[in-house]
């Protein structure tokens, strides 16, 4: 028997999963690392511990189910995005912390770039925003901060790469620089469109192109691994962002196909096909996957607070002790009583992108109990959603005829039903719910012929429960418009950040 090993590289673990020829997951190992806090909005990881512990949990898969690589088809890789590390050419070490995409200190410097009449030219090639958020002003960061970082880097004695390109350079002994378009179209260098390293992006950045990895097919046999690490060399044959992984773990292939990935934030991609779509809502236009030569597209929609509101309940207000808890808290009231609650902790992301609103709960009265907090903070992550993908219906003026979901949250049968009735589209979660890690399996397993196409995969996406609409649009529209007057009443709060 072969199996398949993905690395699902995430911002708090690193994670390895053996996946068998039904897609099914056979054994899973997993390691937290340390999150660096430096400054208030600076996130940073050790990039030596990024690679130690993703490799650590693949020997430890390997070992606990007594294979060896000789049972092992390919390796498929998927990895928190636009997170950055530069190292150096000649000795393989990083000259820095990883920079994580959370991190907010380019912030400044975002809006110089505004100001200056950039983002125009970034929007159109790259399909994202001025936004510290994405690699590219973060390698920056790195040149003009560490010390003799901008000789060395004009020197070409530098090299960079997000998380994909570090881990595969360290397991391909240090011989191969690689990543794939996925990656590199959230790094604000890649032109989604010429599918190439943009040279004005390069000069307005300050950035030598000499530092950047050669950018690849998301499913490609890369290389091999060097030997010295799991055993004899294996084939690396997939890579792919973690949000594009789970779409296309979901077999989310033709356009219309949406997931929504309900984490502590929740994630939104919706097949675009061959087509770019530039948005006028405050998407983000992105590369999905490119396999044989095609490249498929996605709109993209980030919300920052999904189950983290359920945490928020939990750690915050002690209203619960498990995030579970909250269903039967919530089920015990027939509706929020005319509450809404705008969890916008940290600001709004898309469609907003206010990054001066904050939470808000309105519409208390005296009869508002905890099980109102709880239900208005379930239909808080579904109304986040629905306004997402009435933006991504407007941009892609596409038929969406329903949404597959995965993440902890989804879970959640109440939050899933509101979503079906709020959408008025069928909300499906499917039995296979590590969908990222799949994906990346999937597209390893296709480039070596593990699977023969995308056909005998489609296959093996199962339904676990499909969540039907119960109310008719009229009352859905009632619902969305008192969110969207809390949401009016959340923005442009905090003027001070
Ligand atoms: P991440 O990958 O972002 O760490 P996960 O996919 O593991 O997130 O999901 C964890 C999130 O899901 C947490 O924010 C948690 O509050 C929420 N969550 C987990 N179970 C439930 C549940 N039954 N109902 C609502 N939210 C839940």
């Amino acid at each position: 028997m072969k199996y398949i090993l993905a690395l699902d590289q995430g911002t708090t673990s690193s994670r390895a999963i053996l996946f068998d020829q039904h897609g099914q997951n056979i054994a899973t190992a997993q390691k937290e690392f340390k999150q660096h806090y430096p400054q208030s909005g600076w996130v940073e990881h050790d990039a030596d511990e990024i690679w130690s512990s993703q490799i650590s949990v693949a020997s430890e898969v390997l070992a606990r189910t007594q294979l060896s690589t000789a049972n092992i088809a390919a390796i498929g890789i998927t990895n928190q995005r636009e997170t950055v590390i530069v190292w150096d050419r000649h000795t393989g070490k990083p000259i820095c912390n990883a920079i994580v995409w959370q991190d907010r200190r380019t912030a400044s410097f975002c809006e110089q770039l505004v100001a200056d009449g950039h983002e125009a030219a970034f929007k159109q090639k790259t399909g994202l925003r001025l936004d510290p958020y994405f690699s590219g002003t973060k390698i920056r960061w790195i040149i003009d901060n560490i010390k003799d970082a901008r000789k060395r880097a004009d020197a070409g004695d530098l090299m960079c790469g997000t998380v994909d390109t570090w881990l595969i350079y360290n397991l391909s002994g240090r011989t191969l620089h690689v990543t794939d378009s996925t990656n590199a179209s959230r790094t604000l260098l890649y032109n989604i469109h010429t599918k190439q390293w943009d040279a004005d992006l390069l000069s307005i950045l300050n950035i030598p192109q000499s530092m950047l990895p050669e950018v690849k097919p998301s499913s490609d046999v890369y290389g091999m691994t060097s030997g010295t690490h799991l055993g004899n060399p294996l084939p690396i044959a997939g890579i792919a962002g973690d949000q594009q992984a789970a779409l296309f773990g979901q077999m989310c292939t033709t356009p219309g196909m949406i997931k929504s990935t309900y984490g502590t934030g929740c994630f939104m991609l919706v097949n675009t096909g061959d087509t770019a779509i530039t948005s006028n809502n405050n998407l983000l236009t992105t590369i999905a996957w490119e396999i044989n030569g095609q490249t498929t597209y996605a709109l993209e929609g980030s919300i920052f607070i999904g189950g983290a509101v359920v945490q928020w309940l939990r750690d915050g207000l002690g209203l619960i002790k498990s995030a579970p808890e909250i269903e039967s808290l919530a089920t015990s009231v027939p509706n929020t009583g005319g509450l809404y609650l705008v969890p916008a902790f940290a600001g709004l992301g898309a469609p907003y992108w206010d990054p001066y609103a904050r939470g808000i709960m309105i519409g208390i009265s005296r009869g508002t109990t905890s099980a109102h907090i709880a239900r208005a903070a379930l239909e808080a992550i579904a109304y986040q959603v629905d306004d997402v993908m009435h933006a991504m219906a407007t941009d892609a003026d596409i038929d969406i005829p329903e949404m597959r979901v995965d993440g902890g949250a989804c879970a959640n049968n109440l939050l899933m039903q509101f979503q079906a009735d709020l959408l008025g589209i069928p909300v499906i979660r499917p039995k296979v719910q590590e969908t990222t890690a799949l994906g990346a399996a999937y597209l390893a397993g296709l480039a070596v012929g593990y699977w023969k196409n995308q056909n005998e995969i489609a296959g093996q996406w199962a339904i676990d429960r499909t969540f039907e609409p119960t109310i008719s649009p009229a009352q859905a529209n009632t619902y969305r418009a008192g969110w969207q007057k809390a949401v009016s009443r959340s923005r442009n709060w905090d003027q001070s950040s």
